[in-house]
């Protein structure tokens, strides 16, 4: 079969199972990628879990032609993801940094005191609006996993434990509340029904108000072949170009846009109401064109997205069995949840890898989910020696390459798998 053929055929089998998209409701009829079948990605084992089944879902990535929202089918309930969250947003010095800039930046901007009402959707335990009480700004926390709430409330943050949707702001408005500023950083990938969240906004916001949005941008990820960061527990992945859509079924419209550099590269987008008096600024409009110009109005572009992910995919594992056939040994450094679909999707087991570390003592002693690699701590390295040192969350290389310049002793490398295979002798660069 050609690639055409492969392609139609993919897209014929697609049309059978009948999804439709989240936002717009049109039929699903492309593909973006097929990573196979994978656990969830934050399901790590403890020994005794080993020798028992475990639930594999599709990681089968769909687009949509009418809205492009890049999207998976939602197999893991939110309930199931959020109830008991491990991820205390805190724990990342830089994120925190990141929030505070934020803080004071849009506090500025919008005017934001005593007389304001800034509420987070998704507000974990109130690393971001700790800062806006310095300010004086007044500020309530919406977030489902209660664990993560109580620290919130902890540090002084009112938080509210609730999944946030229309039912939530109705509740809210009938209380008196309305909001000047609503935040939302990497949560609407995680929202399963996204215009139930966006309708909640755009009850809960003042007539002048200001909504921004943080996500990984899908033009990066596609751009730069950044396959792993997709898992169950994103449901969405999204364009400004989707933003515009989702913004206007809602009476919302976007007046800026910014590109940053965390989690591989995201937008941050303003969002205001349709009648609002706020111009939108060029930083739309240009953005908006680019995406064009890269093909994201083309359901191409988003096919051959996934002959990247295959080529990446035999790239590595052609490195890591040239290096076994040597007699290398290779370990792993970091057990982020991206690590696990890139191990899952290249099958990468304990044949390949000894081991792999983590900072983080609550993956200490547990095993990946699906490939069953070890997770010791970072001094594991040190003992073992290996000859290579596989950095799965490549988004911080620089900062790994750098604490762990002292493997250069036994002349070890860093292998970073994405965007491809690249080898990086420490030796060679300076301390
Ligand atoms: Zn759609």
């Amino acid at each position: 079969m050609n690639i055409q053929a492969v392609e139609i055929a993919r897209d014929q089998n697609m049309a059978r199972q009948n999804v439709s998209c989240r936002l717009c409701g049109s039929r699903l009829r492309h593909g973006l990628v097929d990573l196979g079948m994978s656990p969830p990605c934050e399901s790590f084992l403890q020994a005794g879990q080993l020798d028992q089944v475990e639930l594999y879902y599709p990681l089968n990535v769909l687009v949509c032609e009418r809205c492009y929202l890049v999207q998976l089918k939602e197999y893991v309930s939110p309930e199931t993801i959020f109830s008991e969250y491990a991820y205390f947003s805190s724990f990342s010095t830089s994120w925190v940094a990141h929030s505070k800039a934020y803080c004071g930046a849009i506090a500025k901007r919008l005017g934001l005191g005593a007389h304001s009402f800034a509420v987070e959707l998704a507000s974990n335990d109130g690393y971001l609006l700790q800062h806006f009480l310095a300010l004086g700004v007044p500020v309530l926390g919406i977030e489902p996993a209660a664990n993560v709430a109580r620290a919130a409330v902890e540090k002084g943050v009112p938080t509210r434990v609730d999944f946030f949707g229309a039912r939530l702001a109705v509740q809210m408005v009938a209380e008196g509340l309305h909001a000047d500023l609503i935040i939302g950083n990497n949560v609407l990938a995680q929202v399963p029904d996204l215009n139930d969240f966006v309708a909640g906004i755009k009850i809960l916001l003042k007539p002048e108000g200001v909504v921004t949005l943080e996500f990984p941008h899908v033009e990066r990820l596609m751009m730069e072949n950044q396959f792993d960061t997709i898992y169950h527990e994103h449901f969405s992945y999204f364009s400004l170009l989707t933003i515009e859509f989702m913004a206007a079924r809602h009476g919302l419209r976007l007046i800026d846009v910014e590109e940053l550099p965390t989690h591989g590269g995201s937008l941050r987008v303003y969002l205001a109401h349709q009648c609002s008096d706020r111009a939108a600024l060029d930083s739309v409009a240009e953005l908006l064109d680019r995406e064009k110009r890269h093909g994201l109005t083309e359901m191409t572009t988003y096919a051959s997205f996934g002959y990247k992910a295959q080529r990446a995919k035999r790239d590595l594992l052609a490195f890591l069995i040239a290096a076994k056939e040597e007699g290398k040994t290779i370990c792993g450094y970091g057990a982020p949840g991206k690590g696990n679909t890139l191990l899952n999707y290249c099958a990468i087991g304990t044949d390949f890898l000894d081991f792999t570390v983590d900072r983080n003592p609550y993956k200490h002693g547990r095993y990946t989910p699906g490939m069953h690699i070890p997770v010791k701590p970072i001094e594991a390295i040190e003992q073992a020696k290996p000859d290579y040192i596989l950095i799965l969350p490549w988004n911080l290389k620089d900062e790994i390459i750098q604490q762990m310049h002292h493997v250069a002793a036994w002349n070890a490398k860093f292998v970073v798998p994405i965007p491809f295979v690249t080898v990086i002798d420490p030796s060679e660069l300076r301390k």
